[in-house]
């Protein structure tokens, strides 16, 4: 089988490097384009990205030339499907030139998440959202397909099975997250180590807001779902992996085993069409009363592909405080599943149901 061929906008950065990663020997998929700024334009990937992973760069992509994020530049390369990892602020125009001249444009961005027919996808909670592709289709010649901000992400996954089996009515969050979340330049060490910080520009309104589409309904059009949502965003020093203490009001009462039971058993379309990054099973429950920790659980998931693809539950009690109240701490990769890993599943679901 042909792979088919994939761009990166903004390749060289914390998100544009999992990709580069996750995507090597990828069944389906290989990279054709590299792309990032001006300032990386004609050198080569390895002179112009200040690579982090701890496993080494692709030696097949070491070697190729970053191009501008130009839909002529993709064309010339022959992509057939484009991922954006680039800065909000560029990606609105640069995700819609592509979109227009006919690319699947799969998007980290927060750029066109809240357009009328654009889904926020997470695979395994609303792949039924995808029936807004035909209205994107009748408007323009290719599509954008967004994933939520890192922070809902995970939150969404774990909310999911809750919502279909008690119905959710209030979801508080506050969140721990992780340095890489802002970009490898995004928060400086000095004000980071031995410190938190307990604002994040807009993160408390675009998790409320995206979570409510995420658990909402398409049918002509989006319905958002009718939960009263508050999240309380932190920084914290790590480096990688987002935690959350949720607190939830569930429509008909649930006991902690019980919530236990409906995220063990929950699963998606990733997992029943056995699609290469989907984790088995999406939702890890941990017993233990100090777990999740994110230096120890943050690579959770199986197979091999999905290391970081999983989302880990634990400390799931009730809550007296709160009418049918449940609470949890969760965890989730912010790049790995908050990120590349997601849009890369997003893609598999798209070739695997015949939409590129
Ligand atoms: P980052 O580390 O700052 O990387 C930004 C990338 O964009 C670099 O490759 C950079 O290239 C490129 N770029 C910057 N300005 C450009 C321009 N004018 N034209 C073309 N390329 C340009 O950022 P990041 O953390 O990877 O985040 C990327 C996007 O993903 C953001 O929209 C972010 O909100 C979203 N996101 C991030 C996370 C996370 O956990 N980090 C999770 C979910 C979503 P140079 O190397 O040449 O500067």
């Amino acid at each position: 089988m042909d792979k088919i061929r994939v761009g990166i906008l903004g390749s060289t950065g914390s998100v544009g490097q999992r990709y580069v990663n996750m995507l090597r020997d990828h069944p389906w998929f290989e990279v054709a384009a590299l792309s990032a700024s001006r300032d990386s334009v004609g050198k080569t990937y390895k002179e112009a990205a200040k690579w982090f992973l701890d496993r080494d760069m692709p030696v097949e992509c070491a070697e190729m030339k970053v191009i501008p994020a130009d839909q002529k530049a993709f064309k010339a390369e022959k992509v057939e499907l484009v991922f954006s990892a680039l800065p909000s602020e560029v990606a609105k125009t640069a995700e819609a030139e592509m979109a227009e001249a006919g690319f699947t444009v799969v998007a980290d961005t927060g750029a066109h998440r809240m357009d009328p027919d654009v889904p926020i996808l997470i695979p395994e909670v609303n792949s039924e959202h995808l029936l807004a592709l035909k209205e994107q289709r009748s408007r323009r010649k290719g599509i954008i397909v967004t994933l939520s901000n890192c922070t809902a992400l995970g939150l969404a996954i774990s909310l999911k099975p809750v919502q279909k089996g008690f119905g959710l009515r209030r979801v508080l969050v506050s969140t721990m997250q992780a340095v890489s979340g802002a970009g490898y330049f995004g928060v400086p060490s000095m004000a980071i180590v031995d410190n938190l910080i307990p604002y994040i520009k807009n993160e408390e309104e675009k998790v409320a807001q995206e979570i409510l589409k995420i658990l909402g309904e398409y049918k002509n059009g989006f319905k958002f779902a009718k939960i009263k949502v508050g999240a309380s965003c932190q920084r914290v020093g790590v480096l990688d992996g987002h935690t959350e203490a949720v607190f939830l009001e569930t429509e008909k009462p649930a006991t902690p085993e019980e919530v236990k039971a409906c995220m063990r058993a929950f699963e998606g379309e990733p997992q029943r069409l056995k699609l290469p990054s989907a984790p088995i099973p999406p939702i890890i429950v941990r017993e233990e009363i100090d777990r999740p920790q994110p230096r120890l659980d943050r690579m959770a998931g199986s197979p091999e592909r999905a290391k970081g693809m999983a989302t880990v539950v634990g400390r799931v009690r009730s809550e007296s405080a709160l009418d049918n109240g449940i609470k949890y701490v969760m965890l989730s990769h912010n790049t790995i599943r908050g990120a590349a890993g997601n849009a890369i599943l997003i893609a598999e679901l798209l070739k695997a149901k015949g939409i590129i």
